[in-house]
């Protein structure tokens, strides 16, 4: 692949500019990976622990000692970890259902959740399938304000008025596909406190996909009672096969085990099939590899902005997560974009994408994905729903290195499209 001259002229000039974002970013991976391998020694972590189980998986010592290590890492009292989780929505779907009872309330505090979440609670899809509000749970929901912050005034009214209904104040921590600011540990943190404050009993769940370990603490360790993500975004390294997580108090872990299960049964049974040596590795690698996800968002924030393109988070602005989004202005910018970054990837770099109405999505969307794990986003990847203004989101990178490959050929993709028209 060559790339013209204007854009590695770019990519010097950017390597240069982000060199303190670089450092600060590998602090925070030094400091995540200290406390990965503390757990590791702490629950002596041994090559037993890597061995296959089938069958129930009972006494499963690698399976249990990965929950511990990750409760830990998470600052958790508890934690679930599962190869046998699907998918980032299927985690959720754990969460939320092991937790909500009929009358309860779900209240979102940071508008609207992800998109495949809309069915799950029953803002879309079919009456009957056995969503949330099939089996007779309300939803609720207050945006934030424009500057990105929490409405603590009207999440106080509301929770007030809920009363005992309250269960679940829900938050996502992400962007995930809205053009809003993504929300730091921080700000959930006070969230979780303000919210215990008003009604102790409320679950304050955290949609944490894409935030791991780009912070030094996870919003467990500051008072969230569940966080739930995919182990194919950042926790998983790159290394796990497939998977999810959910860290949180321990009654709410145990809540949740008992959906992913049976009640009563919970987290003490299932086969780990070979699985927890990647899951081990994938924790391991986690923070290294969030790292570099960071640095090639930092990248693309300059290249993209230097070309005339609104970007958010700026080139120069710390990060609370992984995405980067590029606002394309136009279909064909927006597929010219997920274009080259297939291209720029190591796999199915031959392959065209084209936008697809996606089960569980409401627009179409374009994606590109060129992984060695199928759907892995911890891996270069870009998707784009197809509807003003646009918008070109865009995550991963397993090493800075391919992320800058796939970066400058999606750059050199745009700008040939531009030339075409
Ligand atoms: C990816 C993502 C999900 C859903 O995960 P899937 O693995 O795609 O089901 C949920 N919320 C956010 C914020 C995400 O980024």
């Amino acid at each position: 692949m060559v790339f013209s001259e204007r854009i590695n002229q770019l990519a010097a000039e950017a390597e240069i500019a982000l060199a303190e974002h670089f450092a600060r970013i590998d602090r925070v991976a030094f400091e995540n990976t200290q406390k990965v391998m503390d757990a590791f020694r702490e629950h002596r972590v041994c090559d037993a622990m890597f061995q296959s189980g089938s069958g129930y998986g009972y006494d499963d010592r690698g399976r249990d000692v990965l929950d511990a290590i990750w409760a830990d890492v998470m600052g958790a009292e508890a934690a679930l970890v599962r190869h046998s989780i699907v998918s980032g929505t299927h985690a959720l779907t754990i969460g939320l259902f092991g937790i909500l009872r009929p009358g309860d309330v779900m209240y979102s505090v940071a508008g609207k959740p992800y998109d495949t979440l809309e069915e799950v609670i029953g803002l879309t899809g079919t009456p009957g399938d056995g969503s949330l509000r099939d089996f007779g749970v309300d939803y609720e929901q207050t945006d934030l304000n424009e500057d990105g912050s929490f409405r603590f005034d009207e999440i106080a009214d509301k929770l007030r008025a809920f009363g005992k209904r309250a269960k679940m104040v829900f938050v996502q921590r992400s962007k995930g596909y809205l053009n809003r600011k993504t929300l730091s540990v921080h700000d959930i943190g006070k969230l979780a406190d303000f919210v215990h404050g008003i009604s102790p009993e409320t679950f304050v769940v955290v949609d944490n996909c894409y935030g791991e370990f780009v912070e030094t603490l996870e919003p467990s360790a500051l008072g969230a009672d569940l966080v739930i993500g995919s182990l194919i975004k950042n926790p998983g390294g790159g290394m796990a096969e497939s998977g999810g997580y959910l860290s949180g108090t321990k009654r709410a872990v145990e809540l949740a085990s008992y959906r992913l299960t049976s009640v009563g049964i919970g987290a003490e049974v299932g086969a780990s099939l070979g699985q927890n040596k990647l899951m081990y590795k994938g924790l391991f690698y986690a923070p290294h590899t969030t790292a570099q996800a960071l640095k090639t968002a930092h990248l693309a924030a300059y290249i993209f902005e230097k070309l005339g393109f609104d970007v958010e988070p700026r080139w120069n602005e710390e990060r609370y997560d992984i995405i980067q989004t590029v606002i394309t202005g136009s279909e064909a910018l927006l597929c010219a974009f997920c274009r080259g970054i297939q291209q720029g990837s190591p796999v199915d770099s031959f392959v065209t994408p084209e936008p697809w109405a996606m089960p569980g999505y409401s627009d179409r969307v374009i994606m590109a994905a060129g992984a060695f794990t199928q759907g892995s986003s911890i891996e270069l990847s870009a998707d784009g729903p197809l509807r003003p203004p646009y918008t070109a989101f865009f995550q991963g990178g397993l090493t800075y290195e391919s992320g800058k490959i796939g970066i400058l050929a999606a750059a050199q993709s745009m700008l040939e499209n531009e030339k075409d028209n």
